[in-house]
């Protein structure tokens, strides 16, 4: 069993209807989710030089897994589950400078502004929590609502074998298709899949339908690609 499996909660389909009061929900819900287009969030620009996870070791000069997450990773391969660890919160040295309010770090994590979380509590999006960094302006992205990945039909190709602890693969290409996902009945809620590009650290993604991401271009959310995150598959 691959651990990317024990990342978060699996969305439970239908759990969360007829729980919001939301005037754009019921429509889609009747029309179902087949008709809704979705989006990848795409960054319009560079990543940022921020190192959530790791940082040069200030004795040994090469980059090491930060203290705070050391417990949880595999003691094999070293991976972790990236948004467990973001549960153990963020040191205080992580930092981002950017005029941007949606931008990838170098470890491909999610990182946004106050006026981004701003959009969302007032447009009552859910499906992330917002892991403060310690400026107080800036927030690191963690999903918490999960969409299960079936493997046989997500397009990603694994290379070489998984660790034989963790059961993680070093490295992926292709990110998982849309298709292959079990999304949430909500239009509301965005999502990560539970399976995603593995590097040195898995990819943070995360998923929109149309209706979010019209939310977020009508309040003028800065540094998403919208036309590259429109071409999602
Ligand atoms: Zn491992």
């Amino acid at each position: 069993m691959l651990s990317n499996e024990c990342q978060g909660t699996p969305y439970a389909g239908g759990e969360r209807q007829g729980k919001r009061g939301h005037s754009t929900f019921l429509p889609y819900a009747q029309q179902g989710l087949a008709r809704l287009k979705y989006y990848r969030f795409i960054s319009s620009g560079d990543s940022v030089d921020t190192w959530v996870y790791f940082q040069i070791h200030p004795v040994v000069q090469r980059m090491t897994l930060r203290d705070r997450y050391r417990g949880i990773a595999c003691p094999k391969c070293g991976k972790f589950d990236e948004y467990a660890a973001l549960g153990l919160g963020v040191d205080a040295d992580v930092c981002v400078r950017t005029r941007r309010d949606f931008v990838r770090t170098a470890e491909e994590s999610i990182c946004v502004s106050i006026h981004f979380r701003e959009v969302f509590e007032k447009e009552r999006i859910q499906g992330i929590e917002f892991v403060p960094l310690s400026d107080g302006k800036f927030f690191v992205v963690r999903p918490t609502v999960i969409a299960p990945v079936d493997p046989a039909t997500s397009g990603i190709k694994y290379i070489g074998e998984p660790c034989p602890v963790c059961g993680r693969y070093r490295e992926s290409i292709y990110p998982p298709r849309l298709a292959s996902m079990t999304k949430p009945e909500d239009p509301m809620v965005v999502f990560s899949p539970s399976l995603r590009t593995e590097r040195r650290c898995q990819w943070a993604e995360i998923f929109m339908t149309e209706i979010v991401a019209e939310k977020l271009r009508k309040h003028n959310v800065r540094g998403i690609h919208w036309t590259a995150s429109a071409k999602v598959m």
